[in-house]
């Protein structure tokens, strides 16, 4: 786990490497820009994301009926299904299948809410073996690091990186940093991870409650080879990702391709009904970790319909420019900022101030989260429950303060031109100014506006 630390001083090191910033800004920029081809293609998207969204209202509404449905065909497919209250008793449940099993090497496809659970560091510290197989997974996986963006965990390492993290671990040729190269050589490593793996975990995009079936989507076919491999398959979900028949499925596998990547559809969108013969086990554990009391609450409940494409974060002016990292949470960007203060409003107090209201997240969101109310709504709750830091509370009663005496709000402006005028740059440029040591300051009206208008008003 990271520790906690605001948004603006875990974002200093990714802003002051320029060169790193820009290109991130870029890379995420052009999926955006695919993005809007694909959606401008379909006359339909607007409906689609409004079938979506409707669809998701009814099921959180509806989630335990849903939820039950769901067990009991699952379970009359011949799958075994768990439910796990939190991070902890999920964990506790795969070690238990996997202990069961007498497995030591297990392969898993990308899963945000295995990562949610910190399930790898769990693993590993009970004497299990985990490979993470998504390519990208495995880069972050091999540095020791976290994903940086739930679709695109490694967007933030360029390839000379990746190809140095692959000498250092896999032997390739020093300084080789050729995709294509790279790419191979992790393919024959995982290949032989594949064949050795006793059990395949994965997450679950989409949950059929009208027929207990599980939907995978991947773009590198890595769930198929680790779940075809293995006797045993575990499929780990968040109670959010039902959908209540069959026929919604569609709507949603169309939405999430072109939302996260551009594409028309994903490569792989695998359909497990069950355990494949009598020799196999599919286990599902769903997660409750937090859900439920988001699910209660009126203002953010919405944030339960997210599919986890990512697009809110390659449109986000800040995210694209301070980095996954920065969010110090599983899920970044705007999403991650609406949920993570559900989970402890003091250490992520600063992620809804990320944000510049633009609304751009709210515009691309499949699912029409209303994300920028939502981190609105977020720093009026900060605000009220005295979470902000006390220099800001300062400043704004000070503001309001101003606002309401005009005589007073003219004087100080009168001064403030002034200082503006003669103020050294020093003097807002110093470490303990956190806010102004940001920004240039702009230079000081000759006029104030209100003097303008006296003058105009007539002519
Ligand atoms: S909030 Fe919307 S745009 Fe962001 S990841 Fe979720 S579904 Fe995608």
């Amino acid at each position: 786990m990271l520790p906690i630390i605001q948004h603006p001083a875990a974002a200093k090191e990714f802003v002051n490497d320029p060169n790193r910033s820009r290109w991130h800004d870029q890379a995420l920029w052009f999926v955006r820009s695919k993005r809007d081809k694909q959606a401008a293609s379909l006359p339909e998207w607007e409906y689609l994301r409004e079938t979506a969204s409707g669809i998701k209202t009814h099921t959180i509404a509806n989630l335990s009926h849903y939820l039950q449905e769901f067990e009991r065909n699952a379970t009359a497919r011949g799958a075994i299904v768990h439910w796990a209250r939190d991070a902890e008793h999920h964990n506790e449940i795969v070690l238990r299948i996997l202990q069961d099993h007498k497995t030591h090497r297990i392969v898993k496809s990308k899963s945000m809410l295995t990562e949610e659970c910190g399930l790898n560091h769990y693993l590993e510290d009970n004497g299990i073996d985990v490979v993470d197989t998504d390519l990208g997974e495995r880069i972050v996986q091999l540095r020791g690091e976290t994903p940086s963006h739930i679709v695109l965990p490694a967007i933030h390492i360029k390839k000379e990186e990746v190809g140095d993290t692959f000498h250092t671990h896999l032997g390739t040729d020093e300084g080789a940093s050729d995709p294509k190269y790279l790419a191979e050589a992790a393919r024959g490593h995982l290949r032989d991870k594949f064949l050795a793996g006793e059990i395949g975990i994965t997450g679950v995009n989409f949950a059929i409650a009208e027929t207990g079936g599980l939907v995978v989507c991947t773009n590198e076919g890595n769930a198929d080879l680790g779940t075809s491999l293995p006797r045993v398959h575990i499929a780990c979900m968040g109670i959010e990702k039902l959908l209540p028949r069959q026929r919604d499925l569609g709507v949603f596998t169309r939405l999430l391709a072109r939302s996260a990547t551009g594409q028309p559809i994903t490569s792989y969108t695998s359909h497990f009904n069950g355990p494949r013969d009598e020799n196999s086990e599919l286990h599902i554990v769903l997660v409750d970790n937090g859900r439920s009391r988001l699910r209660e609450s009126e203002t953010f409940r919405a944030a339960m319909h997210c599919i986890r494409c990512g697009a809110c974060m390659n449109t986000c002016p800040v995210y694209r420019r301070s980095g996954g990292h920065s969010y110090r949470a599983t899920v970044p960007g705007p999403i991650g900022s609406v949920l993570s203060p559900t989970r402890d409003q003091n250490s992520y107090k600063s992620l809804p101030y990320a944000c510049s209201l633009c609304g751009s997240c709210s515009d691309v969101c499949p699912v029409k989260i209303p994300l920028h109310h939502q981190l609105l709504a977020w720093r009026g709750e900060l605000v009220g429950k005295k979470l902000l830091p006390v220099s800001k509370r300062l400043a704004m009663r000070f503001a309001s303060y101003l606002f309401r005496f005009p005589a007073l709000f003219r004087m100080v402006g009168k001064v403030g031109r002034f200082t503006l005028r003669v103020l050294p740059r020093w003097a807002t440029h110093h470490r303990l100014n956190t806010w102004t040591i940001a920004r240039e300051l702009p230079e000081a009206p000759k006029e104030t506006f209100r003097d303008w208008h006296r003058r105009h008003r007539d002519h």
